[in-house]
């Protein structure tokens, strides 16, 4: 099992600088202002903030490498 503490839920995705400038996460509305990005590849041990919206489905990495649902920033 994935401990998402370490982890996103896709941690095989590369946070390079290529798929970084792709992330949505900093113009998102839950964005939990922790300066971090790319959750889906790099996870979060922050605590859960509020769910405003989630960008993720209209990110290019998204579809590319076939990701599943969202909020990839909350901590739950
Ligand atoms: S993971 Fe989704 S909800 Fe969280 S900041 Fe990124 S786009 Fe927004
Ligand atoms: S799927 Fe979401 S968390 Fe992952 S790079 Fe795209 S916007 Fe960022």
């Amino acid at each position: 099992m994935v401990n998402s503490n370490n982890h996103g839920r896709y941690f095989g995705i590369c946070p390079s600088y290529h798929h970084a400038k792709a992330c949505k996460c900093t113009v998102c509305p839950s964005y939990p202002q922790t300066g971090e990005m790319m959750f889906c590849a790099r996870g979060t041990n922050k605590p859960s903030g509020k769910e405003l919206g989630c960008l993720c489905s209209e990110c290019e990495l998204y579809k590319k490498f076939r990701l599943e649902g969202g909020y990839f920033c909350q901590n739950t």
